[in-house]
């Protein structure tokens, strides 16, 4: 583990955000409340419109509620700051700058010398898998590899707090099968909290340890589901599986071979593996309790 981190407690109480004015507001979000533990995975999930992206903002900094307040460790957010790091749909990645430099930028920005931060970028861009990559540019990556190099930036800077807003929706269906066991691959290493945005259910069940499933907008908290299946064993099977197609299980299963540009997803070696974990998590009654849940969004 890199970072046995004990904080990343979020607490959203009671809140309310709506946009807009001049007679014309939308009611984003009402009376909403969660806490989440430090370390753990928590997915908000619901339907597209429901405010799930609002609430990640107002952890993030980018808005603020009306009412009630958002707390990290006890303290309000008040602004961004790189103790919650955002992974966007869509990366954000300065297409000038290579992979390393990305990496490296918040830690340059908060005046870390030259060698540590390469030193730390190096380290991350291990993790998810993207070693020998450091000096390609964002253009000559894939989107899954774009989207590591998103996790790793977020990463470096050991935040309390990783937001995720649908990291992974615009990326093909295979790859983002890779994404996700990379994800909690990664996650069992740095065990920050992470908050997930997605609508989509076997994503939620495969990744978190609690899903909050929310109502159509105005979007209040509709239920929150324990996932009865830890993420060690997730991960485990998934390794498993994994290492009886490979020696090196941790880097390989998730890894993106430098000769091979176009990072041909891993999970295409894996199948049964991805089909087996997934199987597991998705034949558990309490799917039925999330289809319900959602119904009745
Ligand atoms: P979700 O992430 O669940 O798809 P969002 O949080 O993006 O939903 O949006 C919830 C509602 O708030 C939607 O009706 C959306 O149009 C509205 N909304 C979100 N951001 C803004 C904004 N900056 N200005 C006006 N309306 C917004």
């Amino acid at each position: 583990m890199i970072d046995g981190a004990k904080t990343g407690r979020i607490d959203l109480e009671d809140v309310r955000i709506a946009f807009g004015g001049n007679g014309h507001t939308v009611e984003a979000v009402q009376r909403f409340s969660l806490t989440t533990r430090p370390g753990e995975f928590v997915a908000l999930l619901g339907p597209s419109g429901c405010g799930k992206s609002t609430v990640l903002n107002a952890v993030a900094g980018f808005v603020r509620p009306l009412e009630g307040q958002v707390l990290v460790d006890g303290e309000p957010v008040a602004r961004p700051g790189a103790d919650r790091g955002m992974v966007f749909q869509q990366h954000s990645l300065f297409p000038w700058k290579t992979v390393v430099e990305n990496v490296e930028f918040g830690l340059k920005m908060r005046g870390v010398g030259r060698t540590e931060r390469n030193s730390a970028a190096r380290t991350y861009l291990h993790l998810v898998g993207l070693g020998g990559f450091e000096n390609a540019y964002p253009a000559q990556l894939s989107g899954g590899m774009q989207q590591r190099v998103g996790i790793a930036r977020v990463l470096v800077n050991r935040p309390r707090v990783m937001l995720m807003d649908e990291p992974f929706a615009a990326l093909d269906a295979q790859t983002r099968l890779t994404m996700q066991e990379l994800l909690l691959a990664v996650w069992q290493e740095v065990r920050t909290t992470v908050l997930f945005v997605t609508h989509d259910i076997d994503e939620a069940l495969f990744l978190s340890d609690r899903v909050a499933v929310m109502t159509a907008r105005p979007g209040r908290l509709r239920d929150v589901v324990d996932v009865p299946l830890p993420s060690t064993t997730r991960s485990r099977r998934t390794r498993s599986n994994a290492h009886s197609h490979s020696e090196s299980v941790g880097q390989s299963s998730v890894s993106c071979s430098p000769n091979s540009a176009s990072a041909t997803p891993n999970s295409a070696r894996f199948p049964f593996a991805t089909a087996e974990t997934r199987s597991s998590a998705s034949s558990l009654p309490v799917e039925k309790k999330f289809h319900r849940a959602v119904d009745r969004c």
